[in-house]
């Protein structure tokens, strides 16, 4: 009997990271719900094994070392080790403080607290635990709107101008391409994918895209079979350029 596949999605309780946790459930994995309200939680948790999935509930704020440390913690007394890392929390931090030459430095801290600190945070909590998988997989929950390439082009910029959010995406973008850089001699395969604009919390329900379909580039590089690509960045379509 082939051992059963752990994932951790971290910002699971709702939007892109629980349409993510549904269906890499679908496929038989064992889910790691990430989460930071207990409440929500437990909901996702319950409403996710209504739908049959085999998904536990992991209390996870990724902007806090013991949380993370915890959670770490867990994942090994609970298994042992992690197949996959879906690094899917995120938030914009507030889009009013965000034009550049009025910028909300709070807002824009927010940003990069949790869009880019908490990855690293959270990636190097769960390295080891990845390093001992047979087939380590990382996914970057990015965005379109983190492609400089897209930014700069006048008619193809994506999303407001932001300083903070947009900026955090480009600045994770980075660091996905640095981790596997370093990563570049083990099994671990890691990267950033565009899910494009879903209709969630994060924009007030204005995307034109289900968090499922947010959702698909996510399983897919969760999913990535061995010797496929890393240090990437994603959507659907194909390969998004930086
Ligand atoms: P969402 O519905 O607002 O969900 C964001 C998730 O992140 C929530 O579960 C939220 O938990 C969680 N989260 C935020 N801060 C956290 C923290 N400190 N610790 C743990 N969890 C935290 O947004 P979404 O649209 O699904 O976004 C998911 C990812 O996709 C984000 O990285 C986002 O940047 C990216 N993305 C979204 C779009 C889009 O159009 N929606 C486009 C491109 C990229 P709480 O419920 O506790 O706040």
């Amino acid at each position: 009997m082939t051992e059963q596949t752990i994932a951790l999605v971290t910002g699971a309780n709702k939007g892109i990271g629980y349409e993510i946790a549904a269906g890499l459930g679908a496929l038989g994995w064992s889910v790691g719900v990430g989460a930071r309200d207990a409440e929500r939680l437990d909901a996702a948790v319950a409403k996710l094994r209504a739908g049959g999935a085999d998904a536990f509930g992991v209390p996870l704020d990724v902007t806090d070392d013991d949380s993370v440390a915890a959670a770490a913690q867990m994942i090994e007394e609970r298994a042992g080790r992690l197949d996959v890392l879906v690094n899917n929390a995120g938030v914009t931090g507030g889009m009013a403080g965000q034009t550049p030459s009025t910028a909300d430095i709070a807002a824009v801290r927010a940003a990069v607290e949790t869009n880019v600190f908490g990855v690293i945070r959270v990636t190097n909590a769960m390295l080891p635990l990845l390093r001992r998988s047979a087939s380590p997989r990382i996914v970057n929950m990015s965005s379109g709107v983190g492609s400089l390439t897209r930014q700069s082009t006048p008619g193809a910029e994506t999303g407001p101008i932001s300083v903070g959010y947009a900026a955090s995406k480009t600045y994770l973008n980075g660091v996905t391409v640095q981790y596997a850089r370093e990563l570049r001699d083990t099994n671990i395969l890691i990267n950033a994918g565009n899910p494009g604009y879903c209709a969630t919390d994060l924009n007030g329900f204005r995307g034109t895209r289900t968090p499922e379909q947010g959702a698909a580039i996510g399983i897919r590089l969760a999913t990535l079979p061995d010797g496929g690509p890393t240090g990437g960045f994603f959507e659907d379509e194909g390969t998004v350029p930086w």
